[in-house]
């Protein structure tokens, strides 16, 4: 009937992964709060944020977990992937050496995941194309050798964050409904 559709829920769980300072915490805050932070630490107390969109008429909320700096000693933990159905995969278009990692991010997600993960290459940071060490055709063979989304943003001035995070939350949508 109508009425358990429309009390059907949705929650997914999204991972941001990728190397130390390449920006995953300034993506998550600028698209949860619309916040950007020049001297950002690592990150403390938050383990995530949840965003609820409309798709379809229907009421989805992605709860999206940011590493607690964790990565700078490779120790991102199991719990962190668990239940993932969506990750962002990010590196720094102005350090070829984020860029560099990212296979190695996809092994440990694969490693660690159990299901079919919407994956989104980001290459943040697009406001520092005058320093760019990684071009955008780069970005997309990768994305396409790997078969994921890709796409450019910029935590600092807003480019693409708030499409990025959708894109993966309406694959998730696609593959599960
Ligand atoms: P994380 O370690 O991956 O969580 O990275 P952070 O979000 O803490 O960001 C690391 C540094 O990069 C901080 O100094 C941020 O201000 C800066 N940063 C993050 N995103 C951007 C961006 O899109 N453009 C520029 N220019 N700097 C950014
Ligand atoms: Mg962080």
């Amino acid at each position: 009937s109508d009425e358990e559709e429309e009390a059907e829920e949705y929650l997914f769980k999204v991972v941001i992964i990728g190397d130390s300072a390449v920006g995953k915490s300034n993506l998550l805050s600028r698209y949860a709060r619309n916040e950007f932070n020049l001297h950002s630490k690592a990150t403390i107390g938050v383990e995530f944020q949840t965003q609820t969109l409309d798709i379809e008429g229907k009421e989805v909320k992605a709860q999206i977990w940011d590493t607690a700096g964790q990565e700078r000693f490779r120790a991102v933990t199991s719990a962190y992937y668990r239940g993932a159905f969506g990750a962002l995969v990010v590196y720094d278009i102005s350090r070829r050496s984020t860029f560099d990692s990212v296979p190695r991010w996809l092994h440990e997600l694969d490693t660690h995941s159990d299901t079919t993960v919407a994956r989104m290459l980001v290459g943040n940071k697009c406001d520092l194309a005058n320093i760019r060490e990684v071009s955008v055709e780069e970005g997309k063979s990768l994305a396409e050798a790997e078969g994921l989304f890709f796409i450019e943003t910029s935590a600092l001035d807003s480019t693409n964050v708030k499409t990025a995070f959708e894109i993966v939350i309406k694959e998730i949508y696609n593959n599960v409904s």
